[in-house]
């Protein structure tokens, strides 16, 4: 059996093979490790085997874990990829430096507020729906470009990338594609993309971010 560490390295091994595959620097590929439903015990073997970047998709459940890692780990960086809701918006400026999740006008224009009142700098995408699953979060696929233009112009937001969820019964690479031709379209320079089940296709087709959960802390139990 081997442990989170071991499982850390193989993921981080498969990254780097995955991007030469596909002619791209490793480096360009942010491992986002997906860290919801383990407490700090579980998580504190992976900070000490060299991981920064963790993934966290309910604002609550973070600011209970993290910033205590924090102060004994100054340099760990915590993203938001679950929903973000309005009554959670100070909070999450507050604790997160990147939120991948920013999908509706409401939510967009506290954030352009909150971010203003805490001078905080957080990196911020868009989730597109690129499945139009009814139950799921994120911007429709023909809304995207006029929803990226009200944040840049409307609500002051620097958004730098875009992000999905694939349906869970279909190949994800189609979602992929069409993820990275918007983000061209629309020069937004960062995609997060790929899960543990699907990160190297995602980095085939220009992943910057990869969110990886049970690969890295094994499965998760409810
Ligand atoms: C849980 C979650 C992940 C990680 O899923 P795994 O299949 O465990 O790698 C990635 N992205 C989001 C948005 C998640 O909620």
């Amino acid at each position: 059996m081997e442990d989170s560490a071991g499982r850390l390295a193989e993921v981080i091994r498969r990254i780097a093979r995955a991007s030469q595959e596909a002619g791209r620097d490793p480096e360009g590929v942010t491992l986002v490790a997906v860290s919801k439903m383990f407490d700090v015990e579980s998580i504190v073997p992976v900070i000490e085997a060299g991981q920064r970047a963790f993934g966290e998709n309910r604002v609550q459940e973070a600011t209970q874990k993290y910033p205590g890692l924090r102060e004994r780990w100054p340099d760990l960086e915590v993203h938001l990829i679950g929903p973000l809701q309005t009554n959670k918006v100070r909070d999450a400026v507050r604790l997160f430096d990147v939120i991948h999740t920013v999908d509706r006008d409401r939510v967009a224009a506290a954030l352009g507020a909150e971010i203003r009142a805490q001078g905080r700098n957080p990196g911020l995408m868009v989730q597109v729906n690129t499945g139009e699953e009814p139950q799921k979060a994120g911007i429709m696929p023909v809304e995207v470009d006029d929803f990226v233009k009200r944040c840049h112009g409307e609500y002051g937001l620097a958004i730098s990338g875009l992000m999905c969820i694939p349906p869970a019964e279909e190949p994800p690479s189609p979602h992929f594609g069409l993820l990275r031709k918007m983000g061209d379209r629309l020069g937004l320079p960062l995609l997060s993309m790929g899960m543990s089940g699907d990160f190297e296709e995602a980095i085939a087709l220009g992943a910057t971010h990869v969110r990886v959960g049970s690969a890295i802390f094994g499965e998760r139990v409810r």
